[in-house]
Formats: structure tokens, sequence, C-alpha cells
């Protein structure tokens, strides 16, 4: 991707289905050790997929 326009989610790890995102979430659980922390949510900027931390 190039010249995309700036979104507040610009510096976020993106993912192009929820599925990918959930096993994101599960492998980003086991290395940071957020067990069940991470989960993902569709974005209303670019209609992709992040991990939010709960809490
Ligand atoms: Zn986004």
């Amino acid at each position: 991707m190039e010249e995309t326009p700036t979104f507040p989610c610009a510096d976020k790890i993106t993912f192009d289905d929820e599925k990918s995102a959930k096993t994101a979430a599960i492998v980003a659980d086991w290395q940071h050790e957020l067990a069940g922390n991470l989960v993902p949510y569709r974005c209303r900027y670019c209609s992709l997929w992040h991990l939010a931390t709960k809490n």
C-alpha cells in the first residue's frame, strides 16, 4: 500500500478478516502473556481488523 490516507489506526497492525485477527490475537497472547486480553474488532476507518486490548 502506498499513499494511503492517514487513519487514526495507521500505526496499528491490520488484518484482512476476523479469522486472521483472532489467530494473531491468540499468538500475541502467548508471546506477550496477555492471555485473553486481546480482542479483534472491525475498524470503522479502514474497514479492516485490528486488535484491541481489553481493560
Ligand atoms: Zn483501521
